[in-house]
């Protein structure tokens, strides 16, 4: 069965909960760096019920020359552990080799890094290889904040016939400086579950953070806009770690970071909370009045539009752009509105003002040649 939304991206419906109704917990090292070190780190996965144990083998470094995994060797670490602790195990694959030697030694689930899914090339690869092999698929976001990249990758991965499909939030790369490695940028996770509704979503507060002391907070913040499960970097010893030791926690930390995790009420339960109801009831309304105002905004662009082309004016004029913006924005200010969320609406009700004015502008050369 498929599921056809606006965009014309149809993913298999068979995706939905495939990862149960519990929250799915991934941990476990950046790296695999030797047998003792996997172990040491999973050996008490169990008593926490985690869901799934993740190490990388061939890992991704921005610069050459720093650690990239100890490769193939890894894998039999990494398997080994997990099926002495009975928790399936996952691996980053960049290349259909990577597929094909972790299959071959045991892997259970695979996953596509941020820096693979940026490359249209490389995950076609990947896809065609995964053609007829029905292993779970997770695919984190890209690098860049690019959804229809991170989409255009979970189809492809889709289309090669993948029943067990996932996608991991990262976080995004920005330039700019952030207590984040990478900005959480949540509004894209959350256009990605609209628009895939049936595609489990989970939270990698690992590579958000890049650090442990907001972990918690990044994680909870994932649990309360209803994410599906968790992946944390866990390392026994984090701080003598080959890859990312600033942002891996002990299995101790792990543990008592998803006992302080306050999961709040499924929707189920809260339709039926009166107040809650109430309050949506008022958005609702509001909501439609803002549409109403905005076409009612759109309306009055053509109109001045029409003036402005039967006048021979020009369409932009800077300075009562830049007046308007001064003005809105102190009134916003004066009602407490954050500044940035303003102005990027005044951009936008503006921009398409412009258009609408231009395409005016067009058909009065049509009518006066
Ligand atoms: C990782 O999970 O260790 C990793 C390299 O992640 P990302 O692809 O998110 O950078
Ligand atoms: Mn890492």
């Amino acid at each position: 069965m498929k599921f056809e939304n606006r965009s014309g991206i149809s993913f298999n419906l068979e995706h939905n909960n495939w990862l149960g109704q519990e929250k799915f917990i991934i941990a476990g090292p950046c790296s695999a760096e030797s047998e003792e070190q996997v172990w040491e780190t999973v050996k008490d996965f169990k008593k926490s019920s985690i869901s799934a144990i993740r190490a990388g083998i061939w890992k991704p470094r921005t610069r050459p020359n720093s650690f990239e995994g100890f490769g193939e060797i890894a894998l039999p670490w990494l398997v080994q552990a997990s099926r002495n602790v009975d928790i399936p195990c996952m691996v980053e694959v960049a290349t259909p080799a990577h597929v094909e030697n972790a299959l071959a030694a045991g892997v259970d689930m695979i996953w596509i890094g941020a820096r693979t899914t940026v490359n249209p090339f490389a995950v076609q690869q990947l896809a065609d290889c995964l053609k007829g092999i029905n292993v779970p698929v997770f695919i984190k976001n890209p690098v860049n904040p690019d959804l229809a990249l991170w989409m255009g990758a979970l189809e492809r991965i889709d289309h090669a016939g993948i029943t067990k499909l996932a996608a991991i939030h990262r976080g995004f790369s920005s330039g700019k400086r952030l207590i984040y490695r990478n900005e959480p940028r949540w509004e894209i996770p959350i256009e990605l579950k609209r628009l895939a509704p049936n595609i489990p979503l989970i939270n990698d507060p690992s590579h958000i953070c890049g650090r442990i002391d907001i972990l918690q907070n990044i994680a909870q913040k994932a649990m309360d806009l209803e994410f599906d499960g968790l992946m944390i970097e866990t390392h026994f010893q984090p701080s003598s770690a080959l890859s990312d030791a600033e942002q891996q926690v002990t299995p101790q930390q792990l543990f008592e970071l998803l006992k302080q995790i306050k999961l709040r009420s499924t929707p189920q339960s809260l339709s039926s909370n009166e107040n809650l109801e109430q309050v949506r009831q008022k958005i609702d309304d509001l909501d439609h009045q803002l549409i109403h105002l905005l076409a009612d905004r759109m309306r009055l662009s053509q109109e001045i539009g029409t003036i402005k082309a039967q006048n021979q004016l020009t369409i932009m004029q800077f300075e009562r752009w830049r007046s308007l913006v001064i003005d809105r924005l102190k009134t916003g200010n004066e009602l407490g509105l954050d500044r940035d969320f303003l102005l990027q609406i005044l951009q936008n009700i503006h921009q398409l003002s412009i258009q609408v004015q231009m395409e005016i502008f067009e058909s009065f050369k049509d009518q006066n040649p």
